[in-house]
């Protein structure tokens, strides 16, 4: 008879979902700005307007400074 071997599964699940601390610098006019995403995401430049800006650096985001993107 083989011994049953329980796995105590933490319960703790955090309802917050995965949040990205997103750093951005324009490759137009060297604006540097940092977004919460919570997922990948480019952002657009709101000093001169350059679209579609790729984050040269993310990190998590996890320290409960809450994005005001996430509802
Ligand atoms: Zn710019």
């Amino acid at each position: 008879m083989d011994d049953v071997v329980f796995y105590i599964v933490p319960l703790v699940v955090k309802p917050i979902p995965m949040l990205f601390r997103k750093f951005y610098r324009c490759e137009r006019c060297s604006n540097e700005w940092a977004d919460v995403w919570s997922a990948k995401c480019d952002d657009d430049c709101s000093r001169c307007g350059a679209r579609h800006m790729s984050p040269y650096k993310s990190e998590d985001a996890d320290d409960g400074e809450a994005a005001d993107h996430v509802s």
